[in-house]
Parts: structure tokens; sequence; C-alpha cells
């Protein structure tokens, strides 16, 4: 055969160079940077000879194959994901307050404020004003935690994942943990139980069984090796049926008796007492410690309302140990994150709680302001969607939300939603609210969408309507 011939018939030879792709999304789209270009058309151009790899090894004629306009379209729009912001700014209205994948608990617009302070200038972090000497960095935090908590001493860390560690490294290193089976929780991504505790240098002693659990399993199963016996909360699943746990305050007993340290991942928690608001008594910190353990952890940005950290309080002498383990520092606060969770902590101690922090504002909003909300939006998006076509049927009506964030299981919070149906079908209508400008997230149930404004400020109604309007016209 005629080498011209053969060469004039390679497949490949339709594959745009990553040059040629590059320059011809810059002619179209000259606000692309060219970092995001390049690395897009590199990504059109490996994709495009991966395809073509897979079909010839199959056996299969060539595909349709892509034009340089088309790769240039593709390319274009890898760029426009590259250049945009990570992470950006969505609307939830989904409901779920402690959203994991939307950043779990949105901080109150002060502690933001404080944290952008504390990054884009120099403070006091670690000086003493009146001796102009060393200071210490959580000295103001944990006086703020304490009085909050009624602990007798506290500290907080990058997140709860980190408490963990560090409580499990530096009071039982080299020793033996005992945990209930019915404890030994995976919480997400990588976090497991048993995992930490082989990375954290402690033997896992489980006793008792997945539903029961009695306090002669701990007892028979402590020994001269018994550095802490740790009790997990459950916080995303429950037992339910023929089931039995040993409560905290029996846990603490039996640890005295053997002069064993207690301690509690309580994985939830806040510092407000929100009982007879409607949270469950086993959230309430406060309520946690007055049974004594040798401490509890807790997240700052589940319940707590707070930014992302590990918060720890308990008796002094395990709470100094801790800050005093050399692992402490890798697993420290950064200032940002500090000057956020003081600004939290003062919130909570002025009694602004309710009013400034997001997430309490949130779980105490009254169902039937949800419903005046819910139909307010519901009459506004009739108006602006009855001439358009997809046939849109809205509604309010009741309904219930998770507060999710491995938070709370079973338990759920009143609410009310609007509901759309189209004839285009529910998840079409929720991607084209993702592809609004900001992204608008909502639940999908029974092929209509859900929009429950618990978690929308009202500011962010108008982007609501504006991206509904655009998703069904
Ligand atoms: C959420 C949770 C953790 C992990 O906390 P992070 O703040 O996400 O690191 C650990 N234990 C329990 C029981 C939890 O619920």
């Amino acid at each position: 055969m005629d080498q011209s011939r053969r060469v004039n018939t390679d497949p490949r030879r339709d594959i745009p160079s990553v040059d040629r792709l590059t320059a011809a999304v810059l002619e179209q789209n000259s606000t692309l940077p060219r970092w995001a270009t390049v690395e897009a058309a590199r990504q059109v151009v490996a994709e495009a000879r991966l395809a073509l790899t897979e079909s010839r090894n199959e056996g299969k004629k060539q595909q349709t194959k892509a034009s340089v306009d088309d790769s240039a379209v593709r390319a274009a729009r890898l760029a426009a994901q590259l250049v945009r912001p990570h992470p950006g700014r969505v609307v939830n209205a989904t409901g779920v307050v402690l959203h994991t994948n939307l950043g779990r608990a949105p901080m109150a617009a002060g502690a933001a404020a404080a944290a952008a302070e504390a990054a884009a200038g120099y403070s006091d972090l670690e000086l003493d004003l009146a001796s102009g000497g060393r200071g210490d960095r959580l000295g103001a935090l944990a006086t703020k935690l304490r009085l909050l908590s009624g602990a007798e001493a506290a500290y907080a860390c990058n997140n709860n994942a980190a408490a963990v560690l560090l409580v499990l490294n530096t009071l039982a290193a080299g020793r033996e943990v005992i945990v209930s089976r019915g404890e030994l929780v995976e919480i997400g991504g990588s976090f497991r139980v048993p995992e930490i505790m082989r990375r954290a240098g402690v033997r896992l002693v489980e006793v008792g069984s997945t539903n029961r659990t009695h306090a002669s399993d701990y007892e028979q199963a402590i020994g001269s090796e018994t550095g802490l016996l740790l009790k997990v909360h459950r916080s995303n699943f429950e037992l339910r049926g023929f089931v039995k746990e040993v409560s905290l305050g029996e846990l603490v007993a039996l640890g005295r008796e053997h002069g064993v340290p207690v301690a509690e991942d309580l994985g939830s928690g806040t510092l407000l007492d929100l009982r007879s608001r409607g949270l469950p008594e086993d959230s309430w910190v406060p309520g946690r410690l007055r049974e004594e353990p040798d401490v509890i952890c807790f997240s700052g940005d589940k319940l707590m309302g707070g930014p992302q950290a590990g918060i720890v309080l308990g008796r002094s002498e395990a709470v100094t140990a801790m800050r005093k383990n050399p692992l402490a520092r890798a697993l420290r606060l950064d200032k940002m994150t500090l000057a956020a969770l003081d600004w939290t902590l003062a919130a909570m101690l002025d009694g602004r709680a309710e009013y400034e922090l997001p997430v309490v504002r949130q779980l105490l909003e009254p169902s039937g302001h949800l419903q005046a909300r819910a139909a307010a939006l519901a009459k506004a998006l009739a108006e602006r969607v009855s001439a358009h076509s997809l046939g849109a049927e809205i509604g309010v009506k009741r309904d219930r939300v998770p507060v999710g964030g491995g938070s709370l299981p079973g338990f759920e919070l009143e609410s009310w939603v609007l509901e759309v149906r189209t004839s285009a079908g529910a998840e079409r209508v929720a991607a084209r609210l993702r592809e609004h400008t900001p992204p608008v997230l909502v639940r999908v149930r029974d092929d209509a969408v859900l929009l429950d404004l618990r978690t929308v400020a009202d500011r962010e109604t108008d982007t609501v309507i504006d991206a509904l309007t655009s998703a069904l016209h």
C-alpha cells in the first residue's frame, strides 16, 4: 500500500495537537487564562487518544470522529471549570443544616470576618500584651470553653478526628482501649474507630456484641494493660430493637472503680442548652460532662455551629497531657480557625448565638415560619414560570428533614418544602439548578424537586427564584 495513503487515513491525525487546540480555545475565549486552557487541552487530547486506543483494541470501527471545534468546545468548558474558585459558594436548598458535601456548618458572618482579620494582618496570637512576653495561643479560647461548658479544662485542635487521635495516644499509647462492638463506627471517608486506634498506637479490645453490651463485658476485659474505656457516639446510624448499651455514667463508675480513665467521642454536640427547643438530651455537652468522664471530644462544625475544629473538654490532668503531647503541634488550630472559634464562643456567652449562628438559627426556625416562606416562594415563582413550557406544577407541602453531617441519627426536623414537578423530570431540573451561578442544591424524591428554605437565607431567595425560573424554561 502507498505510504502516504496509510498516513492520511491514520485516525490519530484527526486528534489536534495540544498547541493547536489551545490556540483554538483562546481564539474563541480570550478571557480564559493560558494555564487552564493548556491543561484543559492536554486532558481533551489525552482522552481522545485513549478513546482511539480503546476502540482499536476492541476491534471496533472508528467512532465518528470529533472535530477540532467539538474538542475546542469541550476544552473551553473544562478550562472554565479549572478557573472556577474551589470551594465555590452554592445555595443549599436541601434543608439539611449540616450537609457534609456542602461544607457542614456555615460560619456566622462575624466569625468569618474574625478569621479574615486574623489572616490579613498581624495579631497577638502568641503574645501577652501586658508583659510583652510569650502568650498562650489557646488561653482565651480555653477560658471561654470552660465558662460555657463547666469543664475543668479545655483544648481545641484541627478537627474531631485529630482530637480522638490525641485522646487515644495521650491517655493510652501502648496500652489497651476497651470499646463496645456496637460503637466501632465508621464516620465516612476513612475514619473508622479500629483503624484510628492502630494509628494512635493503642490496642483495641472489643467487648459485647453488635446489639448488646453490658457493664460486665467491660469489667471482664479490664486488666493490667487497660489504658482507657472509650465510648463512641453512633453519629450516623441507629441501633433499634433488642439492644443494650452501657451509659457514660455507668462507664465512668466502672473506670473509677478500676482506676482507668474514661473518654467519650461525642462526635456532634452543642454547648447551648437547646433541649427545651426539641434537640435530644445527649447532644448537650455540659450534660455529658456532668457524668464526669475524663474527657469528651466533639466537632466544632457540626451542631456546635462553628469552624472545623476538634474540641476537648474534661479534667485538667488529661487535657494538660494532651496539650503537651508532641502530636498536638501537628494537629493544632491555625490562627484563622482560632479567631473564628473564639468569635463563635463569645457569641454564645453573650447570648447572641440564636441570632448570629446560622446553624442554631436554622435548627430553631419554627415550621410555621418555613411554611410562610415556602408559600411566598411558590407565589413568586408561579408568577414567573406560568408562561413557560415545562408544565411545572408547584406546590407547598409538609416534610421532614434530617440534620445531617453525622449528627442526631433518627432525629428529624419538621419542615415545609416547595415541591416542583415538571414534564422534564426532577433529575433534569436538579442538574440545571446545579449549572446555575451560583449553583442551587435541592432534594429529589419521587420525581419531584423539593426545596427546603430552612437552609436558604432571605438574601438568597431571589437567587433561588432566578435559578428555578431558568431551569424550568
Ligand atoms: C464526625 C465525627 C468524627 C470526626 O469528626 P471531624 O470533625 O469530622 O474530624 C469522629 N467521631 C464521631 C463520633 C463523629 O461523629
